[in-house]
């Protein structure tokens, strides 16, 4: 026997001590600090005992305890970045994906995990409003973009054998997240030919000047590539004029694609702000966002799958599918940067359908409420005030006396919640966004008394 085999016996008391500890951590969430209190140093001597040669056994458990003291908790008061709050049947799933440990790369090698993740992603594209986009899920919304913008390369300026050629210009707004000059620079297009439109004062894209631009590349020889509309800015929750976009890429030829990793997914709630969605080419989604699902479980979708198989195809002998089947011949690295794939979707299926569609929706509109309620209670304080028009479920305000960073700083470190910066028209703000399912009108309440209560103290 290996000596890393366990006997049932054990596995189920193994289990059971994880179970209890599980549901332990859970019931202390409305409880928990929102920011752990030690420093790096302290952490850092925590863990730094060497790997012991003898087994711990189960005891190695026990310190979960010391994990968690020193995690940033999912509690309903988290309201930092654009990150989920880890919806427990989808973490229960985690669990169980892992034990299956199916190695999803294709059809052949893992025929549940592959049918469950096409029908997922198939429910993901249909409740965004984009019915028959395909797809696949992956690490994140970093990731999706990338490969997004690589499809964009190869329809219109195919590198993948003899490298980059010219100028390739991409288009996004002043406001577009970091991935987008990431992955121009991973793709070889260079940071450089990444254009950034000016915004009006929601921070939307100005397609005038999206339009200017683009005749200013085509007049001196430039090879304009895509339009990258984001629908749902990480610093505001502004939502680009997807259809005017939309009107430009088709006149001007280009590939359309939109970073939806914060938005898209509130789509399920309110489809009529995303019009134009669905004239994307390819479109990136963030289920460990807005759809609450422990990280990662993100996605890509994309309106024809050739175009991700011209850009990620290239199969080695070894891997080479045999089956004629279209179904059973299915290889989602044909389609994607990934081999070896996790199977992400059991999670959310289970999620998902657990709780179904309508419970989904729900939440996405109490995190809308949740935003619109923060923004009417700084409205009503004299000393706050409101930086930016909540466009989804993102709030950007400040103390109008009070330094804000040291604000930021003691109230992150008063540990009752957890909110984090961004910086609008170049001033420091202070933001809250909403992608919690467990937060409380309370807790939006309690916000506003952690800022002004930080604020004296400041
Ligand atoms: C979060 C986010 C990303 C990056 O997604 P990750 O899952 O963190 O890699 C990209 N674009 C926008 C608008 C985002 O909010």
């Amino acid at each position: 026997m290996s000596a890393l085999e366990l006997s049932i016996e054990d596995l189920e008391r193994l289990l059971a001590t994880a179970s209890a500890l599980t549901l332990e951590y859970w019931d202390s969430l409305p409880t928990r600090r929102t920011y752990p209190q030690l420093n790096g140093a302290q952490l850092a001597e925590r863990w730094a005992a060497p790997w012991n040669e003898e087994p711990l056994g189960p005891e190695v458990l026990g310190r979960f305890h010391e994990v968690a003291e020193a995690s940033r908790a999912s509690t309903g008061r988290f309201l930092g970045y654009v990150f989920g709050s880890g919806e427990p049947v989808s973490a229960i799933g985690d669990l169980l994906t892992s034990a299956l440990n199916a190695n999803v790369t294709s059809w052949r090698s893992a025929p549940a995990a592959a049918s469950i993740e096409r029908t997922v992603v198939g429910w993901l594209a249909e409740a965004v409003g984009c019915a028959g986009f395909t797809g696949s899920l992956c690490g994140g919304g970093s990731a999706a973009n990338l490969m997004g913008l690589a499809m964009a390369r190869e329809a219109s300026r195919p590198a993948n054998e003899h490298g980059v050629r010219g100028d390739c210009t991409v288009y996004a707004s002043s406001e577009v997240h970091m991935s987008i000059p990431k992955s121009m620079a991973l793709l070889g297009l260079g940071r450089d030919n990444l254009r950034l439109i000016p915004c009006d004062e929601d921070f939307q894209l100005r397609t005038d000047e999206l339009q200017k631009a683009i005749d200013a590349d085509r007049r001196t020889g430039k090879h304009p590539l895509a339009i990258v509309a984001t629908a749902g800015t990480v610093n505001t929750g502004a939502i680009d004029p997807l259809l005017e976009m939309a009107r430009v890429a088709k006149a001007e030829q280009l590939w359309m694609h939109v970073d939806g990793a914060y938005g898209a997914l509130a789509a399920i709630a309110q489809p009529e702000r995303f019009a134009g969605l669905e004239r994307a080419d390819s479109l990136s989604l963030d289920a460990h966002k807005w759809l609450y699902q422990p990280a990662d479980c993100s996605c890509l979708l994309f309106r024809d799958h050739e175009h991700a198989r011209r850009a990620f195809s290239f199969s080695g002998d070894y891997v080479k599918v045999l089956a004629k089947d279209e179904i059973e011949g299915f290889a989602f690295f044909d389609e994607s940067i990934e081999l070896t794939r996790r199977f992400r979707a059991l999670k959310l299926w289970l999620s998902l359908s657990y709780h179904g569609r309508a419970a989904f929706k729900q939440a996405i509109k109490q995190d809308l409420q949740h935003a619109q309620r923060l923004a009417r209670l700084i409205a009503d304080e004299p000393e706050l005030e409101v930086l930016s028009p909540v466009g989804l479920s993102t709030v950007c305000f400040r103390h109008r006396k009070a330094d804000n960073r040291e604000v930021l700083r003691r109230l992150i470190d008063r540990g009752k919640i957890y909110i984090s910066n961004a910086t609008i028209r170049g001033e420091f703000a202070l933001r809250a966004c909403f992608v919690n399912h467990r937060t409380t009108d309370e807790d939006v309440s309690l916000l506003i008394r952690e800022v002004l209560t930080a604020a004296t103290e400041a």
